[in-house]
């Protein structure tokens, strides 16, 4: 067991981050692999990460599912996917990160959530206002008019693949955005609509250097808006955020809460 985060050490990074935060009415959230670890998730990059270890995995994906999506259906249902990672993914429950988040969206501080996350994980803890920039493992997509279903809501018949869309005859594929395949405009459009009018930005879990995402926090500084950081590693954005809390998001979000809790007491400061 890796030792506790010495919140205390970092403390007057915390009242900062409490003091902006008590100030903010829509913050909006980058966050990324590194929120879901604490779940026992691993990440792609980062100390301990599956690419750090193993290399990157082949990055024509969405060419493989485009060239021949009934094949690549065929096989989905076939083997389904095992490897540890799914496992991972699958035994996977929210943290006290993911809880504490989805908290600060009650509290009215955190206004919109984009996450690179596919696990699900950020829903489950009950944060609403969500954007799955990267989709999301439990959920299938039409590739023409990004319609959306929960994965158990959706009929696939087996001797009619791939399925297509009940909406306008297109293929669906897993939500899950495959290496070389373009996000859907529409998540692109919310993220930039909501990064344009957050009073607050935070990146939590992310090493910020998977683009278009790691935009949005660089749009939000251009503008002047504080930027909060929280990982335990530097990141390209160490540097130029306002604030930095260099800690797990499973030790430090449910501390900062606390600590707005006793803050705003019965309202907010503003
Ligand atoms: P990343 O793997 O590139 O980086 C993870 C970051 O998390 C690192 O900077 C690391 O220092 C930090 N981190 C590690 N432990 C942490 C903790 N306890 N608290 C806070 N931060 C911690 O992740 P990324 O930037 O999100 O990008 C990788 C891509 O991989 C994403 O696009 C995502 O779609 C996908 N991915 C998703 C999951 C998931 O759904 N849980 C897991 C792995 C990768």
């Amino acid at each position: 067991m890796p030792d506790a985060f010495n919140l205390e050490a970092h403390a007057d990074a915390i009242d900062l981050v409490v003091g902006l935060l008590a100030r903010t009415t829509h913050a909006v959230v980058l966050a990324g692999a590194g929120m879901s670890k604490e779940s026992g998730i691993p990440t792609f990059r980062g100390e301990d990460g599956l690419w750090t270890k193993h290399g990157e995995p082949p990055l024509n994906q969405f060419e493989t599912f485009a060239s021949d999506p009934q094949r690549w259906w065929e096989r989905r249902l076939e083997d389904g996917r095992n490897d540890s990672f799914a496992q991972a993914l699958e035994a996977s429950q929210p943290n006290a990160g993911h809880v504490a988040l989805a908290e600060l969206e009650q509290l009215g501080i955190v206004g919109h959530l984009i996450t690179q996350n596919i696990d699900d994980l950020h829903r489950r803890a009950g944060q609403t206002s969500i954007t799955e920039i990267h989709g999301n493992r439990y959920w299938l997509r039409c590739l023409t008019c990004e319609t959306r279903w929960p994965r158990e809501e959706f009929i696939i018949e087996e001797d009619a693949l791939p399925p297509t869309c009940t909406q306008c005859g297109g293929v669906v594929k897993s939500d899950t955005v495959m290496f070389g395949e373009p996000i859907p405009p529409t998540a692109l459009r919310r993220c930039s609509e909501e990064t344009a009018i957050a009073d607050c930005f935070l990146t939590i879990g992310t090493s910020a250097v998977v683009y278009p995402a790691a935009q949005y926090p660089v749009d939000a500084l251009r503008r002047g808006v504080p930027l909060i950081e929280i990982n335990p590693e530097p990141t390209p954005l160490t540097e130029v955020a306002t604030a930095v809390i260099p800690g797990p998001s499973g030790e430090v979000l449910p501390s900062i809460v606390e600590q707005l809790r006793d803050r705003l007491g019965g309202g907010r400061a503003n």
